[in-house]
């Protein structure tokens, strides 16, 4: 891949949601060890904590997989925290996910996982798909849980997503 490659927008794969998600395929076909996950309006709504039946199954199925889950999310501990708790899965909260070399170096580098075992999924191109293209790991965009986003998401990341995907 050429280096402006690395700054696509495109997700190599798009699903409604994580559960969506084919965990055999992952690990079996793709070769996965890592999943680097979002927590707003990807694992739950925005601002709530309660998480789906579905995500949960899907989650405990991947760590049975021997799968490692870690939830990168921009926002603030108190946010992230007792949401990975309660699927019991580490965490790093404000991950500045745009500035990827935080995001590379607290997670990937830390479990010394090749970018290419690695999974990364969020609901954003700016925050999630594009750090994760750029670091060169297999990248799944899901559909927001909720319409309702942080304010900056709504006023500025979502507008910009939509410039990017129409150039
Ligand atoms: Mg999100």
């Amino acid at each position: 891949m050429n280096f402006w490659g690395r700054f696509s927008p495109i997700p190599n794969a798009k699903q409604k949601k994580v559960s969506d998600i084919n965990l055999d395929y992952l690990k079996n076909i793709l070769g996965i060890l890592l999943i680097i996950i979002d927590c707003d309006n990807t694992l739950c709504e925005h601002e709530k904590f309660d998480i789906s039946k579905d995500i949960v199954n899907w989650i405990n199925k991947a760590k049975n997989k021997g799968l490692k889950i870690i939830i990168a999310s921009n926002n603030k501990k108190e946010r992230v925290e007792p949401i990975a708790k309660a699927l019991e899965i580490e965490y790093v909260a404000k991950a500045y996910k745009f500035s990827v070399f935080l995001l590379w170096w607290k997670t990937i580098r830390k479990n010394e996982i090749n970018p290419k075992q690695t999974l990364v999924i969020g609901d954003q191109i700016l925050m999630d798909i594009i750090p994760g293209n750029i670091i060169g790991a297999y990248t799944v965009l899901v559909e927001p849980l909720s319409s309702e986003d942080a304010f900056i998401t709504k006023t500025f990341s979502r507008r910009l997503e939509k410039f990017l995907l129409n150039i």
